[in-house]
């Protein structure tokens, strides 16, 4: 046996038989990932047993946060560098390097996996995201920068800056020059994967170093991640009976896939779309048009998002957003405080520590529930996108929350709970 073994090899007495170390140890099959990446997905779904029970339903949660980069994003940068290696557009331990623009769980999925693989990564992102997910980031290695948060129309944006960088790290682009030059708007192309990589200048080696612009918003990618492989773990999960799927939108990329393939299966199941406060998709599934109720009362400027709630929300349409739109069929606008309570909540009923856009996920679900006026064991399925670690000097700061005005009430989730 494998215990044997090693008790034998351990023994200083015992000259080391190197025929017999490189024999390959049998290992009971399914009990041994191969590496890191061998640890994404296949997640766990629990039933949610607070919420369940005082509404008299089944919430179902997918464990994303069990991920060994902590959260749903695994999933996408695993996805998009093996499509990116299998076009021969990233070749591993060759020098070549990975941009990203994103808020934090992206890119300290791609920094992980990117590592497992041979690759560099540098990560562009607002200065006001949560510290721990910088510190996170620079303790795998990859190379942050910090940038001021402005409109994505902004060159300076970070998704923008991203793309600049990638372009500039080789010395001539297949990355297409109108991209280049656009800088961004707010309807952008569906780039192939193809289009992402840049290479030095004259070479035709596919060993040479080359940049390559991840583009998780943009990347279809993203959405076959989920499209293969968290929707169909959701559906054998719960032997195909699924009443409602709800997430939130950062790319997109999780409701488009997830949901198009449970619609595939069952076109009864609701997709149902989880939007922060000062997010704009919301009015855009209600009312066929994107906008944010502030920004209609002309107090914050366009295409920012103001929530404390990190990685879901958008104020613009993306190629996977719009994969999404035509196959969901209602929205629920969750605030700042109803995610917060929900956190509470959740701590303090069932000891589940979860991160902003989990519990405005599980806030849409209950609404959903009432809404529908559910109370006979029907089914919800959510996705837990990570845990509260992420989240500490911001969503789960008490300091942070009254500076800035966010109620702390965990009696907002009763009251939820209890009207009819
Ligand atoms: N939750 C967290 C914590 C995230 O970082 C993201 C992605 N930005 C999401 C949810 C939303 O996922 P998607 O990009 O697939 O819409």
């Amino acid at each position: 046996s494998l215990a044997a073994s090693i008790t034998t090899q351990q023994k200083p007495s015992i000259r080391r038989d190197h025929s017999k170390l490189a024999r390959p140890i049998e290992l009971r099959s399914g009990e041994v990932r191969d590496g890191v990446t061998g640890l994404i997905g296949n997640t766990p779904l629990i039933r949610i047993k607070s919420l369940s029970d005082a509404l008299g339903v089944t919430i179902l949660a997918k464990a994303e946060l069990l991920n060994p980069g902590g959260s749903v994003k695994d999933r996408v940068a695993l996805r998009i560098i093996q499509d990116a290696e299998q076009l021969g557009l990233l070749v591993p331990n060759t020098g070549s390097r990975i941009f990203e623009g994103t808020v934090g769980s992206t890119g300290i999925s791609i920094a992980t996996v990117a590592r497992a693989r041979g690759y560099d990564t540098t990560i562009i992102m607002p200065d006001d995201v949560a510290t721990e997910k910088v510190k996170a980031l620079e303790a795998l290695g990859a190379t942050v920068e910090r940038v001021r948060p402005v409109s994505i129309v902004d060159k300076k944006q970070y998704v923008n800056l991203a793309r600049k960088a990638a372009l500039e790290f080789g010395t001539s682009s297949q990355l297409n020059a109108s991209d280049a030059s656009r800088g961004a708007s707010d309807i952008p192309p569906f780039v192939s994967t193809s289009e992402l990589a840049v290479a030095p200048a004259n070479s035709k080696s596919p060993s040479a170093a080359r940049g390559f612009f991840a583009d998780q918003f943009e990347n279809k990618s993203n959405y076959d991640a989920h499209f293969e492989g968290t929707g169909p773990e959701i559906w054998s999960q719960t032997n195909g009976h699924v009443d409602a799927f709800i997430s939130g939108a950062g790319t997109g990329g999780t409701i488009a896939g997830v949901g198009r393939y449970l619609k595939s299966m069952s076109e009864t199941t609701r997709v149902v779309l989880a939007d922060p406060q000062g997010s704009g998709l919301c009015n855009k599934v209600r009312y066929g048009v994107l906008f944010d109720e502030a920004e209609r009362e002309g107090t914050k400027r366009r295409h920012q998002v103001d929530t404390v709630v990190e990685g879901i929300g958008i104020n613009r349409l993306t190629q996977n957003i719009n994969l999404a739109l035509p196959i969901i069929d209602d929205a629920f606008r969750i605030s700042d405080a109803e995610a917060v309570s929900m956190a509470r909540y959740l701590v303090q009923h069932d000891g589940l520590f979860l991160g902003s856009s989990s519990a405005c996920n599980l806030v849409a679900c209950v609404k959903l529930v009432k809404k529908m006026g559910w109370c006979n064991g029907e089914r919800v399925v959510t996705i837990m996108c990570d845990s509260g670690t992420r989240h500490y000097s911001k969503f789960w700061n008490d300091d942070y929350l009254r500076q800035n005005d966010i109620p702390i009430q965990a009696s907002i989730v009763e009251e939820m709970l209890g009207s009819p």
